[in-house]
């Protein structure tokens, strides 16, 4: 990477070590044209996209929080905690593949809905209830028929 002083191309790393649990390695560079130092991190795909609530509000992605709900919808279903960790880490992977810092939330529930409907028709369908706030018992029977299709 280019020197941040005098933008020459040659620098040569003079330390490296493992940070933030493992997750980051934390260079000290010096240019080799001006002799200044500098650090960089370097992680691998670590980083979440932000969220944007349908009010605005940005918050944090939280693995806690996604997990929470595939659990609510997946209460007393036969849907093993290995297939449950399977779809949240292929969220997260198709989540940081768009390459986005910020991506808005309803992509998220997206995800969830498409693999809750491969997972389990029934936590699809819970889930899909409270996310998409069915109004009546009629929504639900259209819901069970586009399945059902
Ligand atoms: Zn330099």
């Amino acid at each position: 990477m280019h020197c941040p002083f005098c933008a020459a191309t040659d620098t040569k790393v003079i330390d490296s070590r493992l940070v933030a649990d493992g997750h980051q390695v934390r260079r000290r560079r010096q240019c080799l044209a001006c002799s200044e130092r500098f650090t960089t991190f370097e992680s691998a795909e670590l980083v979440m996209p932000g969220i944007i609530k349908s009010n605005g509000n940005r918050e944090p992605f939280n693995e806690n929080k996604l997990r929470g709900g595939f659990l609510r919808a997946l209460e007393k279903r036969p849907v093993s905690a290995d297939d449950i960790e399977k779809a949240i880490n292929t969220i997260k992977s198709r989540i940081r593949a768009t390459g986005e810092r910020e991506i808005p939330s309803d992509m998220v529930g997206e995800l969830v809905m498409e693999a809750l409907k491969v997972l389990d028709k029934v936590a699809y369908i819970r889930f899909a209830s409270v996310y998409r706030s069915f109004e009546d018992i009629r929504e639900f029977g259209e819901e069970i028929a586009r399945l059902e299709k």
